[in-house]
Order: C-alpha cells, then sequence, then structure tokens
C-alpha cells in the first residue's frame, strides 16, 4: 500500500496513510480509503498484527489423560462460551493451528 494509491475495495477512493490504534495504546502505520473508509495494512504491519494478537494468547501446557494429551481451557474462556465438563467440543487442524469449537456454537 502506498500514499494515494487507489483503493483496491470501493476502486474508487484514495488511500491516506493514517495511524490506526490496533490495540490500546499501540498505533500502526495503515492506509485509510477517503471513500469508503476501509482500513489496509501492509504485509509488515499485518504480521506484527497478528504476532500481537498471537502473544495475547493465553498459555497453557498440556496434559496426559489416558493415551491423548488434553489442554486446559482457561475458566474465562469456558465461562465467555458458557462450557461445562462433558459437554461436546469439535477439534480439528487448520495450517499447523489447533481449533477448537463449542458444538452449540
Ligand atoms: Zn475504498
Amino acid at each position: 500500500m502506498i500514499e494515494n494509491e487507489k483503493c483496491p475495495k470501493c476502486e474508487n477512493g484514495k488511500l491516506h496513510e493514517v495511524f490506526d490504534e490496533v490495540e490500546p495504546g499501540i498505533k500502526v502505520e495503515s492506509f485509510k480509503c477517503g471513500k469508503c473508509s476501509e482500513t489496509w495494512y501492509s504485509q509488515e504491519i499485518m504480521e506484527k498484527i497478528e504476532a500481537m494478537q498471537g502473544a495475547k494468547a493465553e498459555q497453557r501446557r498440556l496434559v496426559k489423560v489416558g493415551n491423548s494429551i488434553a489442554a486446559i481451557i482457561p475458566a474465562k474462556i469456558a465461562k465467555k462460551l458458557d462450557l461445562h465438563e462433558k459437554e461436546k467440543i469439535y477439534v480439528e487442524e487448520q495450517n499447523g493451528e489447533i481449533l477448537i469449537r463449542a458444538s452449540k456454537v
């Protein structure tokens, strides 16, 4: 993304450099469309944002349960998603990450 480049979304507005607050107190360089207000980030900034958000995830150690290994769901998350013991969840592997989905969602 560069200053005055045409917006890839509406293909009408021009992009202007702005500082976008992605996390409280963290401002990154971004480009905002003057027409549709879509905000764009460079690849480098995008990677930084992802790394930052990943760092916010809670760290947990896997525990052994029989022949399997189990991950502990933080109480805060269990409460937020209203998860209880013995409830069904779906676990899948996606691009090297583990995705756990509550069945009722
Ligand atoms: Zn636009």
